[in-house]
């Protein structure tokens, strides 16, 4: 197949790293072009390495952020663009805080609608990735993200919407990733317990199980992309994300000989197709032509 062009589109930097990323790494590395969107700049994401806890990074977050980005675009060996929104944050509390003005989620939709079809008309992706209805993870800026792709693969390839940003380009099929599969957890829970050693997992799983039911998700993966070769630069990217990700985290406690081994997918579900396609399948370009 010669080079088809794949689009993810995110909330902040670093969910290109930590939903999907190998995945993207392959097809990449099988020479196609991929670009990552970045909704926001996460200006309000929290430090979340104690090690990164210094002097100098909380004042120039912004670009602390856009240079950890960079690093990891290049990591997976894929192309980036800023969209320019800024950061909504993470709610907390009862009742919720408003969100900041200005933010993301907070600014009427519009905006953002025409930013990001403005963007697909001109790289004429093939194929968009995004997240669930639900954000894949109740973040506001996760929700909108799901909205903005949603109208974007609607209404990019009609010549009525949006003048003046571009000429139309029809996107074929457009997935949401589901990066939390309860059953990939358990294995992984199941590794640690045969090998006698100390297990991360065991309170995520029996915390997760009074929340809900997670076990759905996987109901709803049409799409398996065989990437176990590419864990390895899905880690560095993460790493490169150095204030968001601790580097001792649960993250990276499972061996990628393990994960290689247990699970060597990454997850999607093919929410909106013009092509056609059979169910299950292993390849996001799958039924797109020449
Ligand atoms: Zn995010």
């Amino acid at each position: 197949m010669k080079s088809v062009r794949l689009m993810a589109v995110h909330a902040h930097p670093d969910d290109e790293s930590s939903k999907g990323a190998a995945t993207t790494a392959r097809y990449a590395a099988d020479g196609h072009e991929v670009l990552i969107v970045t909704l926001t700049g996460g200006e309000r994401g929290d430090i979340l390495n104690p090690a990164m806890d210094r002097p100098g990074i909380k004042e120039n977050i912004e670009q602390v952020r856009r240079d950890e980005m960079a690093a990891a675009a290049k990591a997976l060996g894929v192309e980036q663009h800023w969209l320019g929104f800024v950061d909504s944050g993470l709610p907390e509390g009862d009742p919720l805080p408003p969100l900041p003005e200005g933010s993301f989620a907070a600014i009427p939709i519009e905006g953002p609608n025409r930013a990001l079809v403005e963007v697909v008309r001109d790289f004429k992706p093939h194929v968009m990735i995004t997240y669930d209805e639900h954000g894949g993870y109740p973040h506001p800026d996760h929700i909108r993200c799901h909205e903005v792709s949603m109208e974007a693969y609607e209404k990019a390839g009609d010549p009525e919407a949006y003048p003046g940003t571009g000429e139309p380009w029809t996107v074929s099929k457009i997935y949401y990733t589901h990066g939390f599969i309860r059953k990939r957890m358990q294995l992984f829970s199941d590794e640690f317990d045969n090998h006698g050693m100390d297990n991360p997992f065991k309170e995520w799983l029996a915390r997760w199980d009074e929340r809900r039911n997670i076990d759905d998700l996987m109901a709803r993966v049409t799409t398996q992309v065989e990437c176990g070769d590419y864990f390895g630069q899905r880690d560095d990217a993460l790493r490169a994300h150095a204030t968001q990700i601790d580097p001792n985290g649960v993250f990276f406690a499972v061996p990628l000989e393990w994960q290689r081994r247990l699970w060597p997918t990454e997850e999607f579900e093919l929410a909106k197709t013009r092509v056609k396609t059979s169910i299950p399948e292993t390849d996001l370009f799958a039924g797109i032509e020449d």
